[in-house]
């Protein structure tokens, strides 16, 4: 087993101080101001930007297409052998919406009371702004080596086909770690939540509901289906990083028919989240096990599971002494920010690098519950935090002499 603690220091120095504060809050206003709305729009704009500041600072930049309009930026600095680090933010937004519900401009960046407010600010082009600033810093630094790489990437807010699903497609994703930029109040997320996602149907005879006794009721049965499911997923092993999961939420249900009538099908479409350390395949198989114990053949009872949109994803945890993750706490300790981890609860395109092997922590300045809201603002001091520590984690990161095993994920 590789001793992941080798080659570290055992102490950590004070950062120098921040040579230009400002330097973030300019980018990610560049940022807003290029629209990027999805649906609606493209990413052409946003890429500009980091093509224009990265392509300064020497590193290699290319676009690569699933779609016309549809960019995914990558900006590379490659320093021969060393470890791989990606850092990966959205190129995209959510639309803005009315224009009424917006205080001002959602594509002119302001500033109040400390917070800048625009379109994106939290989600996600203040995580990307900390990464350009950082990236830009690193390309000045000659004390690591190795291979860093920024992605923007298109299409995070309407499901990544053409983004981050695109580049693990492409072999893109591979590295030795990887940070993926969302709103996390600039903490590190060592594990995420994945997604089981079942559209369940469910057929049984009718009647006149005046005589109900020479029918089933399809919904009677969907009641039964729920409870027991709910009661397997109280036997599932649970997480005190994640409360309340595993959980069985039925999103929409649906009974065509009469209220004069029992009836003879119903359809639930459910999402129970994927715990860290599970597998999507073990909870799908919930659904299943819950439909053998309701079906009733010689009653005329059955039940259908299939994935709804595609199933939903795996979850997504980077071991606890990964260097990644080491390395936020040596940042922190250094930047006399307090360290910690969150838990955070939003989809994000950690979910490709899990299935590309790299181990991912998702990171960035913002509050999710700021993200996809009118007036959507990111705090400054944690936009200038988060620059600092993306800056320090991969300087520390690519000092490592040695490639990392691949794929240490739990
Ligand atoms: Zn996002």
């Amino acid at each position: 087993m590789h001793d992941l603690t080798q080659d570290r220091p055992t102490t950590v120095s004070a950062a120098a101080p921040d040579p230009d504060p400002d330097e973030v809050l300019r980018v990610c206003a560049d940022l807003i101001a290029a629209p990027s709305e999805n649906p609606g729009g493209d990413e052409e704009a946003a890429a500009a930007v980091v093509e224009r500041y990265l392509g300064s600072s020497g590193f290699h930049i290319r676009r690569v297409y699933a779609r016309p309009g549809r960019p995914n930026v990558l900006a590379t600095l490659d320093r021969g052998p060393g470890p791989r680090l990606i850092l990966q933010a959205h190129l995209d937004t959510k639309p803005a919406g009315p224009p009424a519900a917006w205080s001002g401009d959602p594509f002119t960046a302001r500033v109040t009371d400390g917070l800048m407010y625009g379109l994106g600010a939290c989600d996600t082009k203040g995580g990307l702004a900390a990464m350009l600033v950082a990236a830009d810093r690193l390309a000045r630094r000659s004390d690591w080596q190795g291979q860093l790489e920024v992605q923007g990437v298109a299409d995070e807010e309407d499901g990544s086909a053409l983004g981050a699903e695109f580049l693990l497609a492409e072999g893109l994703l591979i590295a030795d770690a990887a940070v993926v930029s969302e709103p996390t109040g600039a903490l590190p997320s060592p594990a995420q939540l994945g997604n089981a996602w079942a559209e369940v149907t469910i057929r049984t005879p009718g009647a006149h509901a005046g005589t109900p006794w020479k029918g089933i009721d399809a919904v009677e049965v969907a009641r039964r289906y729920v409870a027991v499911l709910e009661r397997l997923l109280r036997e599932m092993p649970t997480d005190p990083a994640f409360p309340h999961h595993p959980r069985l939420n039925v999103g929409h249900l649906m009974a065509p028919g009469h209220p004069g009538t029992l009836s003879s099908s119903c359809m639930l479409r459910c999402d129970i989240r994927v715990l860290p350390h599970q597998r999507h395949a073990t909870v799908m198989d919930l659904y299943d096990r819950a439909a053998r114990e309701v079906a009733d053949p010689p009653a005329g009872v059955s039940l259908h599971v299939g994935p709804y949109q595609g199933g939903g994803c795996e979850s997504h945890a980077i071991a606890v002494d990964h260097p990644l993750l080491l390395a936020f706490d040596a940042a922190a300790q250094a930047l006399g920010v307090p360290s910690g981890r969150c838990s955070f609860a939003g989809g994000s395109d950690a979910r490709y690098f899990a299935r590309a092997g790299t181990p991912a922590v998702v990171h960035g300045p913002g509050d999710l519950d700021r993200a996809h809201a009118p007036d959507e603002f990111v705090p400054i001091s944690e936009l200038r935090l988060a620059a600092r520590q993306i800056e320090l984690v991969a300087a520390d990161f690519l000092q490592s002499p040695g490639r990392y095993p691949p794929g240490r994920q739990i």
